[in-house]
């Protein structure tokens, strides 16, 4: 899953940059027995399987051997909801991060031990924690200074300021299906752009 995400686009480009620098670790190669089993069922009864808790501690004290000061972040429902301010913190910040992805109905919860943080995503549940942490990688690794092509690029993005969305654009041709581009923006009086782009920007209503 990871391929196709972080061997293109901007996350190819900030490798090539040696700007970030990724590693995989897949739990298979710690699981138990012939089968290398990684799950099983929960005590107590209920539906789905959890992930083992050998498997999974044996991952993370391998992906720590590689970067012992790394962060360990959990990817879960009822983590803290990511957001862009923590996004362009720790994009400024010069840390390692190791992402757990759960699988089935989720992890023995004994791996909380070594979970520094948990972080969802938002209010709705996915099948993994692969697309969340490539959600949030994606959303750290574009923010490092460079790897964004125009070095403002991010800075006039929703959420910059922690609320406001970016205002409409457009690009060629100025009138397309008999829907023209507004006036204001073919001016080229840049203060009335500003002041255009101002008004229809919106306050984020989010919590
Ligand atoms: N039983 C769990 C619950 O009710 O919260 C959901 C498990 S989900 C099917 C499997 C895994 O996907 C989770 O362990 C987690 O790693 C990941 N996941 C699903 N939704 C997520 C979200 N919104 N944010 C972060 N991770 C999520």
């Amino acid at each position: 899953m990871f391929e196709g995400v972080l061997h293109n686009s901007m996350m190819w480009k900030a490798q090539e940059q040696k700007a970030v620098e990724f590693r995989m670790v897949n739990l298979r190669d710690f699981g138990l027995g012939p089968r290398k089993q990684v799950d099983d069922t929960p005590y107590g009864g209920g539906d789905g399987m959890l992930l083992k808790p050998e498997p999974l501690f044996a991952a993370v004290a391998d992906a720590k051997a590689y970067t012992p000061e790394a962060k360990v972040l959990l990817m879960t429902p009822r983590g803290q909801r990511w957001k862009q301010a923590t996004a362009q913190a720790w994009s400024d910040s010069n840390d390692d991060y190791i992402f757990i992805c759960g699988r089935y109905e989720g992890v023995d919860e004994r791996i909380m031990t070594v979970v520094d943080e948990q972080v969802s995503v938002g209010d709705y549940v996915l099948t993994g924690g692969e697309l969340p942490a490539m959600t949030i990688i994606d959303s750290i690794v574009r923010l490092i200074p460079g790897v964004l092509g125009g070095e403002n690029s991010a800075a006039i993005e929703s959420f910059s300021d922690g609320e406001t969305l970016e205002f409409p654009q457009y690009t060629r041709p100025e009138v397309f299906n008999d829907m023209k581009v507004p006036d204001v923006l073919l001016s080229g009086h840049h203060a009335e752009i500003a002041k255009w782009r101002d008004k229809n920007s919106l306050k984020a209503n989010k919590e």
